[in-house]
């Protein structure tokens, strides 16, 4: 049931080299996929599902030699991209019954069922005669995961399905996701931190076209405790501190600036540790991908 990705390059015709030899092993469950705008996800995610070929490396999934027989893979596949266009006249109903039909589903009261089962699991169902039109996003990439989901896919790969989603929409989609059956591999794409902390079993941050670090979040929280420390200070000398130490996020409250920086020891200095959290390891991850920021001797 894993997905296999075995050193996937892909360099565009105008020259940009969006992956280097990406290998990630992807275990059922819900897998989150972390970057920055422009890491490379949606064009990894585009070649997962098929819809544009790498240059070199091979993707298997279960019995599937994913880039020699794109078809069995499209067979198994539901896929949820960063942007997609919906009839705004057709009601969320009629739209899913056309889906359902292009799955292959020609009984009409087998399609009818699966419909309402599919508008009832995304919380659609009251308002299926409505058309989409007037959905909010939050509705559209409910509806969207619902089409998703038409084929009883076992890879649902979705590409930051809440870029725009207000908070109470964002928790809904995101427990709409974990909900998916057990032994669906699930790759969510994003690039907001709280996305992947409590949801996804196994993540990975890539960074340029590179895997940064992958495993499970606790463990990858694991690996930087003890080295995160924080401490307030006069929003006017935020600078200088960046200046002195690997300062890896900042945050203002009330006028002053909240600190985390990183450092193998105590900075001392008025720092004080703290608990860290995926965002920590996060920007922390991507400032050692830049090459860091070199401590200056006091
Ligand atoms: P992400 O999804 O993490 O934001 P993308 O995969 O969209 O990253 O983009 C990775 C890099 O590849 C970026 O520099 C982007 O500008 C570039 N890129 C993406 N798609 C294309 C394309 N079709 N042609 C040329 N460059 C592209």
């Amino acid at each position: 049931m894993t997905l296999r990705i075995d050193a996937i390059a892909k360099t565009y015709p105008n020259g940009v080299r969006a992956l280097h030899n990406i290998s990630l092993t992807i275990p059922p469950g819900m897998f989150g996929l972390l970057g920055p705008n422009g890491a490379g996800k949606s064009s990894l995610m585009r070649t997962i599902a098929t819809l544009q070929p790498p240059d070199s490396g091979s993707i298997r999934f279960r019995d599937v030699d994913v880039l020699r027989e794109p078809e069995r893979l499209r067979a198994q596949l539901g896929y949820l991209p960063q942007e997609f266009g919906l009839y705004p006249n057709m009601p969320a109903e009629a739209i899913l019954d056309h889906f359902a039909t292009l799955k292959g589903v020609v009984n009409p009261g087998e399609r009818k069922d699966l419909v309402a089962m599919l508008l009832q699991q995304v919380n659609l169902y009251d308002v299926r005669k409505k058309s989409v039109g007037g959905y909010s996003g939050g509705m559209k990439q409910r509806l969207g995961i619902a089409i998703a989901l038409a084929g009883s896919p076992k890879l649902l790969i979705v590409d930051e399905p809440t870029a725009g989603l207000d908070p109470t929409e964002r928790n809904r989609f995101l427990n709409l996701l974990a909900d998916i059956g057990e032994d669906v591999v699930v790759i969510l794409s994003t690039h907001i931190v709280e996305d992947v902390r409590e949801l996804c079993s196994q993540m990975a941050i890539i960074n340029k076209g590179q895997v940064v670090v992958q495993g499970e979040p606790e463990r990858i929280i694991d690996e930087v405790r003890g080295r995160i420390w924080r401490r307030t200070v006069p929003r006017a000398q935020t600078e200088a501190y960046r200046q002195q130490y690997q300062v890896i996020s900042t945050r203002l409250a009330a006028g002053n600036t909240v600190l985390h920086v990183y450092a193998e020891t105590n900075p001392g200095d008025g720092f004080v540790a703290v608990e860290p959290d995926l965002e920590d390891v996060y920007f922390h991850r991507l400032a050692e991908a830049a090459g860091g920021r070199v401590p200056v001797e006091a």
